[in-house]
């Protein structure tokens, strides 16, 4: 990969999850001298598939749903990357997100492609029978894309263990056999891994550490605010706090809860998982969603969506630790003014990639018939996520860039050594 390659990159008006990712990938691709047929190679997905699922809701109405799934690249193995139900899903943002699947499995060395599925619909508004149709109707029109050594999907945004227990049962009914290891992030009982649940915000809190240890910061002394309080967002505040540190604000789509004292985040869990949400907290005073991203605090986890951090509010980002437990919460347009502002962004891939190891310890487990105990899963966890934290950081050492695009680097670079290594079958 000698040949150097250069293009100029898009003049975007609007931020786009594809586009921001692709800005990121040129730039590490620039300083790996990527040959114009690899660069071209990586950047496009292998594979897009879109069906139409036609549910009977429970008012004995038809409605159509759209589904999609993306395998962006399959050199590493077998591809891998969750399942999103939300209102908002398009190809685009799938697209983008299995793309970060194939640069987290690369960075973490977890022998997996990279790949992203979803469903427009919202969750919230639908019953658990209308759920269950739409997940088993996505799963059949599937059947030849899933496969536990071809693609293994993953709960993400608006789907759970459940939604991964039917998805399982509804292949395997295709299949006339078991097959456990076709999905990752199921219940304990068929075929689950101990850890997984809590893997994503444990490996947020590993690599934070990591980060706060670099620049001195002591937990006893250090302030965090999450963004969202899903899986992601409230394991990872109720680890930190576990560490020491103290959780100043957190939030999710009712608004934000600030308590400069600091929160209780069992009793903000406890309130979730009796209300659903945080609405009606009482453990703190309500703010916006705004002020909580600008809040005074030295750790700032965005843990709920998408380009939640740009241009407009990146200024006033007061964190000196940014950890982005969700994907692609800040803008390829961010990135320069938090840079200049020397705020340390551990970046998606890197940060959230503690649920994709743990899944790939699922799969093994499921594949081998064998099942690890809680301790063994959290050391090898600590061990990947660490190793993985330091090749990031001497690596943009090396180049002089950001912990983000030192993290593009090594998983585009592990991508098309492998790559070449395999050669291009013709
Ligand atoms: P989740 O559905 O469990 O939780 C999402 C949370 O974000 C909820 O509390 C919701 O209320 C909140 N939220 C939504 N919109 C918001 C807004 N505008 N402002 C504030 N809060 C808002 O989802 P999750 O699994 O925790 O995933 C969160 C993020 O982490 C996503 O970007 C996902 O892709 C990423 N991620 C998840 C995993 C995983 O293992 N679950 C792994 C890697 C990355």
């Amino acid at each position: 990969m000698t040949t150097e390659y250069k293009e100029p990159g898009p003049v975007l008006d609007q931020d786009n999850p594809f586009e921001s990712m692709m800005q990121r990938f040129d730039k590490a691709a620039e300083i790996l001298q990527l040959e114009k047929g690899v660069y071209e190679y990586l950047k496009t997905p292998v594979k897009q598939v879109t069906v139409s699922i036609p549910i009977q809701m429970d008012n004995g109405q038809v409605e159509l749903f759209e589904g999609h799934r993306v395998i962006h690249n399959d050199i590493l193995g077998p591809s891998k990357g969750g399942i999103r139900y939300a209102p908002d899903v398009n190809i685009d943002e799938v697209k983008a997100l299995a793309a970060w699947m194939t640069w987290k499995c690369a960075l973490l060395s977890v022998p997996f492609g990279g790949a992203k599925g979803g469903v427009k619909c919202d969750p919230t508004k639908l019953t658990q029978v209308e759920l269950e149709k739409i997940t088993r109707r996505y799963t059949a029109n599937m059947m030849d894309v899933f496969g536990d050594d071809k693609d293994i999907p993953a709960p993400d945004m608006g789907t759970n263990e459940q939604t991964m227990a039917w998805l399982m049962d509804t292949y395997s009914m295709h299949m006339r056999k078991t097959v456990s290891g076709v999905v990752t992030g199921k219940p304990l009982l068929i075929g689950g891994s101990l850890g997984r649940r809590e893997a994503t915000g444990r490996g947020v809190m590993i690599v934070t550490l990591g980060a706060m240890e670099k620049l001195g910061m002591k937990p006893k002394e250090t302030t965090v605010v999450v963004q969202g309080f899903g899986n992601v967002g409230s394991i990872s505040a109720q680890l930190m706090k576990m560490q020491g540190c103290k959780v100043v604000g957190i939030s999710d789509v009712t608004g934000g809860y600030f308590n400069k004292r600091g929160i209780d985040i069992e009793k903000a869990i406890d309130h979730v998982s009796k209300n659903k949400t945080l609405g009606g907290f009482d453990g703190a005073d309500k703010i916006t969603q705004s002020e909580l991203l600008e809040l005074e605090c030295d750790v700032l986890i965005p843990a709920a969506k998408e380009d939640q951090i740009t241009q407009k509010n990146a200024g006033k980002i007061k964190a000196k630790i940014i950890s982005e437990g969700a994907n692609g919460p800040t803008t390829a347009k961010a990135d320069p003014i938090l840079n200049d502002r020397g705020i340390i962004v551990i970046p998606d891939i890197l940060a959230n990639a503690g649920g994709v190891t743990v899944s790939y310890f699922e799969w093994v487990q499921d594949r081998v018939g064998y099942f690890w105990s809680l301790d063994r899963v959290n050391r090898r966890l600590e061990r990947m996520m660490k190793a993985s934290f330091d090749n990031v950081y001497e690596t943009a050492a090396k180049h002089k860039v950001s912990l983000r695009i030192g993290a593009y680097v090594v998983a585009i670079d592990r991508v098309a050594r492998t790559l070449k290594i395999r050669g291009i079958y013709a």
